[in-house]
């Protein structure tokens, strides 16, 4: 418990957006409070063609262009990061979502991140490292992305979508098993998860973003 209470009050930093003086964590209140926080703060994805669902639980509702902080914010994620800013996000999403009241609630969860694309530690990684360093929970992070075959024939969506190989399976897990990444759009990659880790009768997915495209 005593990593809950991340300080963040250290040294007196500018704000990555507005640029104005702040003494707490990475933005300052103002662009915090503009931020696009989600009103549930999760919503249903489908699973598979049986009628299975599983839950997303993310911080904010992104739609690129419509916000600037938060477009901002989610660009600099991608690019150089700092971990103190995934810890910052992870401190306030396991603040919304997690029943920290009940002991050890961290125990029997795993936190699984999507893999990178270019076989490095990235920002999925950093997002459950800060996760799971909170929690205390368990990092596995099992899953491979895959190259898939011929790529000419498929659309653009459809080339987006990972393959995923899982090198441990969950089927008869009694915990939770938590898939994380950064941004969810469709829930294409969170699916391919699912199956990859052998559909775990307790599965999550947690977020910082859920992206809305245009059409919506
Ligand atoms: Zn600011």
């Amino acid at each position: 418990m005593r990593r809950f209470l991340i300080d963040f009050s250290s040294d007196i930093r500018t704000c990555s957006y507005c640029g104005s003086f702040f003494n707490t964590g990475f933005l300052c209140s103002g662009c915090w409070q503009k931020m696009p926080w989600s009103q549930n703060g999760h919503v249903l994805i489908r699973g598979d063609n049986s009628g299975s669902q599983f839950i997303l639980k993310y911080l904010f509702d992104w739609k690129a262009n419509e916000n600037r902080v938060c477009d901002a914010l989610l660009t600099s994620l991608k690019g150089g990061f700092d971990q103190n800013v995934f810890r910052k996000l992870a401190a306030l999403h396991i603040r919304r979502h997690v029943v920290m009241s009940q002991p050890k609630a961290g125990v029997n969860l795993v936190i699984v991140p999507a893999p990178s694309k270019h076989s490095r530690a990235d920002h999925a990684f950093a997002w459950g490292r800060a996760l799971s360093d909170i929690l205390d929970s368990k990092f596995v992070p099992s899953l491979e992305a895959i190259a898939v075959g011929n790529q000419k024939n498929k659309t653009r969506s459809e080339r987006n979508v990972l393959e995923l190989k899982g090198h441990e399976n969950f089927s008869e897990f009694q915990g939770t098993v938590v898939f994380v990444d950064d941004i969810v759009t469709t829930g294409a990659t969170a699916r391919a998860a699912y199956f990859a880790l052998g559909r775990p009768p307790h599965f999550e997915v947690w977020s910082i973003a859920y992206r809305h495209l245009a059409a919506e």
